[in-house]
């Protein structure tokens, strides 16, 4: 079974445009390999709409 698969389906990826914020649901994977492009403004650039638990500094 591929629980992750459906783990990955139900944590709709939802990110943020860094420049217009505008949303954009796409896989982590295509964020990372810069493949997904803001339709607003033509940004790479993206940012996790929920926050990843990491240490600050
Ligand atoms: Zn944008």
């Amino acid at each position: 079974m591929k629980i992750q698969e459906a783990e990955d389906r139900l944590w709709k990826r939802i990110w943020i445009c860094k420049k217009c914020k505008s949303k954009q649901r796409a896989d982590g994977a295509k964020i990372r390999a810069k493949k997904v492009i803001c339709r607003k403004c033509g940004c790479k650039d993206f940012r996790p709409k929920h926050k990843e638990r990491k240490a600050q500094g």
